[in-house]
């Protein structure tokens, strides 16, 4: 079971609190963090049932589909990706992520905002088949059963013996699913939404019976995908003084949101508290394109 290493912020934080971080972006140079994880017994599955074809869906910048195509390289599988957007179709080479996806033998097959909503229709589904014969789907996001039992793989024994609090970054909520299911009863587990709205709740309902969770909806910073400069400037100040890099899109809100916490006294004196560094640097290079063109400061990180 592969295992990642936790490193200590090494912050003054007030109370004797102490915050480490879980670099799950480290697993595997292309896919990284929950990816890997959410991946994992999916492939394995694929390759049980016999598969050579995997197709799955995403946005355009999305770390799911890059992590999908790196897998098609390293396992052994032909992917497809249902691109969100077709005005894509021609700007590949100007979009770091899905050049990426190209390069490592992704087709893509792209298609509006109303048919990408209605993924899941069957009809939508037989179409694809139609055209690309059989594959393994693997839904948005990652995640299904198995994406949720390759998450219980992430907290060791010793980090659910050791920490209080246990804090993840949420997109479709499968990461923190796994997360809670291996949990501890006596830890609190916190999920820090990257995205507008409440409806993760019942996500996680449909994959978890425990009540020691909570979402935290206050650092979305407008929305999946929206920044601050603000949150910007943060993600610099991060990588300035831990030389960690965070990804804008979830981690780094999710790292503002565990600071801002602290700060505001949430956690309880010498409170231990594990942050789960999902991932999710590809996107960073996409992102620092889109501040460029707006004349904005951006994101230093580690390549
Ligand atoms: C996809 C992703 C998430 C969200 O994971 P979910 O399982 O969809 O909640 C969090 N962090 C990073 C870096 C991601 O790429």
């Amino acid at each position: 079971m592969e295992k990642s290493q936790n490193q200590k912020i090494e912050m003054v934080f007030p109370n004797g609190i102490e915050l480490y971080i879980k670099r799950e972006d480290l697993l595997h140079p292309i896919i990284s963090g929950n990816k890997f994880r959410k991946l994992k017994y999916n492939l394995e599955e694929a390759k049980k049932l016999g598969f050579k074809k995997i197709l799955t869906f995403g946005g355009a910048f999305s770390n799911h589909i890059v992590a999908v195509a790196g897998a098609g390289v390293a396992f052994g599988f032909e992917t497809i990706g249902v691109i969100r957007g077709e005005e894509l179709i021609d700007k590949v080479q100007e979009n770091p992520s899905l050049a990426f996806a190209q390069q490592n033998g992704m087709r893509f097959h792209f298609v509006d905002r109303t048919t990408y909503r209605d993924k899941s229709d069957k009809k939508f589904v037989e179409s694809l088949h139609d055209l690309y014969g059989d594959f393994y789907l693997i839904p948005e996001g990652g995640t299904n059963q198995l994406a949720i039992k390759g998450c219980e793989e992430i907290l060791t024994a010793k980090d659910k013996s050791t920490f209080d609090f246990v804090c993840c970054a949420m997109g479709t909520g499968g990461t923190i699913s796994g997360i809670i299911n291996s949990a501890n009863a006596t830890q609190e587990i916190i999920g820090f939404s990257s995205l507008k709205g409440g409806f993760l709740s019942d996500v996680i309902r449909n994959f978890v019976q425990k009540e020691n969770w909570n979402i935290n909806c206050e650092y979305n910073f407008g929305g999946y995908g929206k920044v601050s400069d603000e949150l910007i400037r943060f993600l610099n100040i991060f990588h300035q003084q831990t030389n960690i890099s965070l990804d804008p899109i979830y981690t780094g809100k999710m790292m503002f949101g565990i600071l801002d916490l602290i700060q505001k006294d949430y956690f309880p004196a010498h409170s231990k508290i594990l942050a789960i560094h999902t991932g999710g640097l590809q996107g960073i290079s996409g992102m620092n394109d889109l501040l460029r063109k707006k004349n904005k400061e951006t994101i230093q990180y580690n390549d």
